[in-house]
């Protein structure tokens, strides 16, 4: 090994201060991290009499040692828009009776709900055109159901669960399902019917909640949520159900945090996880978030986390740390609107919905053609990008983004320096993603 492979440090390395005396080094690829002291450094470089023993586990943790062509090819060779899973998100109605001041679908809303003919289309899409019965590359399908409010579509959705259970057993693919509703319908009798599901609620503080989240008529909602939430408490219980409260942020709410978790303790229900997300403006909304992006990834990667642990819950996020594009750039991988147009994920805009699912079921359009432009894209074939060390907990420029470069959710330097904080006070086990 040359001399200055030794001294270098590995490009999807991360290095920053973790305080004065010391640095971290973070490998982004096997997410293992030293924190180190700053006398070993020379700039961005390992200092030349570093000895022996300290450069063995530099290289042990492969953080120094590889060059960057050899990084790059090994990407290259990793990368690729093919999954094993294949992620459908199928939108079940538009209707909705709750008018929630940031909604991305106010000014949208209709009565109708998915048809028999779209909804067979999309069961005819999934396993004879596409891929687990042709192809039988696919071992686990991920069927996520939206609205609107997608339980005032439940007939339509067990119709489609039911189907796509049996074909997946039938062709031994294992599957999942998600579930995002305001949680008002949620009943013990859905859970009779439906396994392996995770059901994704919006909820803040009272307050907060029945400002921005009450029915068309203007009342609050929070506690119909939590009456229909305890009333499930026995299918919280069972290991192939899980219950995830999102808590959109926004300037008023964020230091209501540790009391709302502490209200949700009280509910004597079993969470599996608290997601802080940062609550996004419209341009048909009046809704404004006094809280800058900047600040909330900062409290999310910082304080939002000791709260969590502090309150006995979860951390589930880990940074990614292989290269592999979200599940909008994979191949077959949609958004089926209640209409049987075509998207690719959350981000799929209404108003500019691709070919119908029976154009594509009739061979009239191919999927990953229409959206090649997505589905053959990859972050390697961008200079900034591919020269980048954040690149693999990043994912590269995705349309979704207003600022390329911007991670979702958490300011990664932050979140590896709390990471740290909580293993040195013994807290490791709630990272349950990093393990
Ligand atoms: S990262 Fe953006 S483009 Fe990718 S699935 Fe998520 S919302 Fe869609
Ligand atoms: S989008 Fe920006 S931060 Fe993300 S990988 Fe590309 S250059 Fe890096």
């Amino acid at each position: 090994m040359s001399i200055d492979i030794e001294k270098n440090i590995n490009r999807l390395v991360m290095k920053f201060p973790f305080n004065q005396e010391e640095t971290v080094l973070y490998n982004t690829q096997n997410r293992s991290l030293l924190v180190l002291s700053n006398s070993l450094f020379d700039g961005n470089m390992i200092a030349k009499d570093v000895d022996y023993d300290v450069l063995k586990i530099l290289r042990d943790f492969q953080m120094i040692g590889t060059t960057d062509d050899e990084i790059l090819q090994s990407m290259r060779n990793k990368y690729n828009n093919e999954s094993k899973t294949l992620v459908i998100t199928i939108e079940l109605t538009r209707n909705c009776f709750f008018e929630c001041t940031y909604c991305y679908e106010n000014g949208m809303k209709n009565n109708f709900k998915i048809t028999k003919n779209v909804m067979d289309n999309i069961i005819f899409y999934i396993f004879y055109i596409e891929k687990i019965f042709n192809k039988k590359d696919v071992d686990f399908l991920q069927m996520n159901f939206i609205g609107g409010e997608p339980l005032l579509a439940k007939k339509e959705l067990l119709y489609l669960y039911n189907r796509i259970k049996i074909l997946c057993d039938t062709y031994e693919v294992d599957y999942r399902s998600l579930i995002n509703t305001n949680g008002v319908l949620l009943s013990p009798s859905l859970f009779s019917e439906i396994q392996n599901v995770d059901i994704l609620v919006s909820l803040t503080n009272i307050s907060d909640h029945d400002k921005n989240r009450p029915f068309l008529n203007g009342t609050g909602s929070y506690q119909k949520i939590c009456s229909a939430l305890t009333k499930c408490r026995d299918a919280f219980r069972r290991d192939d159900v899980n219950l995830i409260i999102r808590f959109n942020t926004n300037g008023e709410n964020f230091t209501e945090f540790r009391g709302f978790l502490n209200e949700l303790k009280r509910l004597n229900i079993t969470i599996s996880q608290v997601d802080p997300m940062y609550t996004d403006e419209y341009e048909q909304n009046s809704f404004i978030n006094t809280l800058k992006k900047q600040d909330f990834l900062q409290w999310n990667s910082t304080t939002a986390i000791d709260i969590l642990i502090e309150e006995g819950f979860p951390i589930v996020y880990a940074p990614q740390n292989y290269p592999k594009p979200c599940k909008a750039y994979i191949r077959d991988n949609c958004k089926i609107f209640y209409d049987g147009n075509l998207g690719l994920c959350d981000a799929s805009d209404f108003e500019k919905r691709g070919p119908n699912i029976i154009d594509i079921n009739n061979g009239k359009i191919n999927l990953n053609s229409y959206f090649s432009r997505i589905k053959e894209w990859s972050p390697l074939d961008d200079v900034q990008c591919r020269n980048c060390e954040i690149l693999l907990m990043c994912g590269g420029k995705y349309f979704c983004k207003n600022n390329k470069c911007e991670v979702e959710r958490y300011d990664l330097q932050s979140f590896l320096k709390t990471y740290i904080k909580h293993t040195q006070l013994g807290n490791s086990d709630s990272f349950v993603g990093m393990q």
